[in-house]
């Protein structure tokens, strides 16, 4: 079970690369970059049993199914997942129905929305806490979260799959104490060079989720910690530094 990062085929661990390399046979989520998938040697076998919203490929079973399938014959099977397999990404499944799995982490997307904003998740003394937190139900619909526990003005929240709930999780956090105007970022396709960024505040996150994000995977950043950098980590410096400069400088 290999953790493929946000999607930047630079942000995939040396170990995922040597496993990806060594397999017999892939298979992968629809979240896993073209980049990285153009890792895989051609001579291993690439399945993708994709799941995004919607679009539904194969379902769980059918998927476990093949995974054990492929590792009763003996090959070397990878299961390539976005991000951190152990962060929502429904590896528990899979590692029931399998006995002898290994798990190779990877960068997770909210890690990867904080690189690209230029900050830190944590701060000290205003963000002491960080939570992860998905706004997805398998049936779609309102996720019954505890907003009071949520609404912490001391905790960076980061929201996976929280597109469609966005007036959900505006709505319950300002109901439960949350200042409307905290401060949120979302961050589509983190990572990867067609990502982009958006600044907002907590009560106008149902419009800037709907008006601002395309169909690209996104995650909500909410809190303190988000808000714009003050004048000594110059936002513009930073922009200036484009990711062609980074590259040009890792290359060197
Ligand atoms: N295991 C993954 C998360 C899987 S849930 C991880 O650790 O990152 C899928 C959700 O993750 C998406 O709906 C989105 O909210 C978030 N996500 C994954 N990749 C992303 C990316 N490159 N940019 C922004 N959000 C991303």
């Amino acid at each position: 079970l290999v953790g493929a990062g946000p999607g930047d085929p630079d942000l995939l661990t040396r170990k995922a690369e040597r496993l990806i390399a060594t397999a017999d046979i892939v298979f992968h989520d629809a979240l896993v970059g073209p980049g990285v998938l153009a890792l895989v040697p051609p001579s291993v076998e690439l399945v993708s049993v994709g799941k995004r919203s919607g679009r539904h490929s194969k379902d769980q079973r059918t998927i476990d199914a093949l995974i054990v399938e492929a590792a009763l014959v003996g090959r070397r099977v990878v299961r390539l997942k976005g991000g951190d397999p152990s962060i929502f990404g429904r590896s528990s499944e899979e590692l029931e129905a399998c006995h002898a799995v290994h798990i190779c982490p990877g960068i997770t997307a909210a890690s990867a929305a904080a690189a690209d904003l230029g900050l830190s998740l944590t701060l000290r003394g205003t963000a002491r806490r960080l939570t992860f937190v998905t706004a997805h139900t398998k049936r779609g619909g309102v996720p019954p979260l505890d907003w009071a526990a949520l609404a912490d003005p001391q905790a960076t929240l980061a929201v996976y799959m929280g597109k469609a709930a966005a007036p959900h999780v505006s709505a319950g956090l300002i109901a439960a104490g949350l200042a409307p105007d905290t401060p949120v970022a979302l961050v589509e396709n983190a990572s990867l060079p067609k990502g982009s960024q958006f600044r907002t505040r907590l009560d106008l996150l149902p419009i800037a989720a709907k008006t601002a994000l395309g169909d690209g995977p996104a995650l909500f950043l909410i809190g303190a910690a988000v808000a714009e950098p003050n004048a000594s980590s110059s936002l513009e410096t930073r922009e200036r530094l484009s990711r062609e400069d980074i590259s040009s400088f890792a290359a060197h």
